[in-house]
């Protein structure tokens, strides 16, 4: 049987390299970005490039989306111009952007009644993930159109489970984005208070990572901020977003969640400090602004210590 064909729309640091393997792996792309410089390098490498999202979504049999936010989801998807009113009966589109599990639903709702399936499909892994095609994907939606679009999932994933119906990956991702978030800002303050009593944070790192407080979160984020590397990787900003829909979503569903509150307010201060654009592991430098300490290796000293 021949290869679904499928629409890409949204280019950015997690759909480019997203839809590079679907290319790799033999399925016809056709692919749409706003700023249209960024699809150059796909049809470079055998892509179609769309002249707008209908054009994208109505020659194909599957539709991804990989956008930043719930408001752009809704524009991309359900605008006067977006894939609803252009997508095939029948056909499927599935999300992988971070968005709010409501508006989700919403976009399932508007969807199905053209006899469209939806499929709410987020990652987690970043932008290493998304090149080495190794992402964690969680799903939400019906079984059958999961298992139609699973095997086109399974070459972007490494792990793809659906965990319920239309936005129960939305759930799922909201909850690995308090653990990713609460993490860091942990990390942060574990760090600064040992830099500060002159330890020395490479050698810190080396003495837990085994221990009951490493983590994957810590194996990824200590080296780089010791090293002060803040490129992002997943930026500050998205992070931030990611926890007001993680607020808003508990609000809506009733769940008190003091922790994810404070590091909400971090992530404000840090964005308000001109920081959004940083990696989300800058989040430490919450804990270093207000305790007047940077979390560096000290020259020497791990050596030294070692
Ligand atoms: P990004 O680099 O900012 O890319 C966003 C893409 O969406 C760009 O192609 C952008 O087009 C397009 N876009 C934005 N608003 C749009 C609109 N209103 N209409 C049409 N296109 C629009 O973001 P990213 O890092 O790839 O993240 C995408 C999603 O993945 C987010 O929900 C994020 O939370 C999630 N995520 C990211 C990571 C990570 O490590 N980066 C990891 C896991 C999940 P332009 O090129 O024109 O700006």
């Amino acid at each position: 049987m021949s290869k679904p064909t499928i629409c890409f729309i949204g280019l950015g640091i997690m759909g480019k390299p997203m839809a590079a393997n679907l290319l790799k792996s033999g399925y016809p792309l056709i692919v749409f970005n706003r700023t249209r410089e960024k699809m150059a390098s796909l049809v470079a490498q055998g892509a179609r490039a769309a002249d707008s999202i209908a054009d994208c979504a109505g020659r194909a049999d599957v539709t991804m989306t990989m956008l930043p936010d719930s408001p752009d989801v809704q524009e991309v998807i359900a605008g006067s111009t977006g894939v609803a009113g252009a997508a095939k009966a029948h056909s499927i589109v599935v999300d992988m952007s971070s968005i709010s599990p409501l508006v989700s639903r919403k976009m399932a709702d508007t969807l199905n009644k053209k006899s469209i399936d939806f499929l709410d499909a987020p990652v987690s892994g970043g932008e290493p993930g998304a090149i080495a095609g190794t992402l964690a994907i969680m799903a939400g939606g019906g079984e059958a159109a999961f298992e139609r679009v699973k095997p086109i999932l399974q070459v972007m994933g490494k792990s793809v489970i659906r965990v319920g119906d239309v936005g129960a990956g939305n759930y799922a991702k909201l909850a690995n984005q308090i653990i990713v978030a609460l993490t860091i800002a942990a990390v942060g303050e574990a760090f600064v208070l040992a830099q500060k009593a002159g330890l020395d944070p490479d050698v810190l790192y080396r003495a837990i990572k085994d221990g009951l407080a490493g983590s994957r979160v810590l194996d990824a984020k200590a080296p780089r901020v010791m090293n002060r590397v803040f490129e992002p990787g997943f930026k500050i900003r998205l992070h931030q977003k990611d926890l007001k829909n993680v607020l808003e979503t508990a609000r809506e569903i009733g769940v008190p969640l003091p922790l994810t509150a404070g590091v909400q307010q971090m992530l404000t201060a840090l964005m308000a400090d001109g920081k959004g654009e940083l990696d989300h592991g800058a989040i430490v430098q919450f804990a270093e602004k207000i305790s007047g300490v940077k979390i560096q290796k000290i020259d020497g000293i791990s050596e030294k210590i070692s």
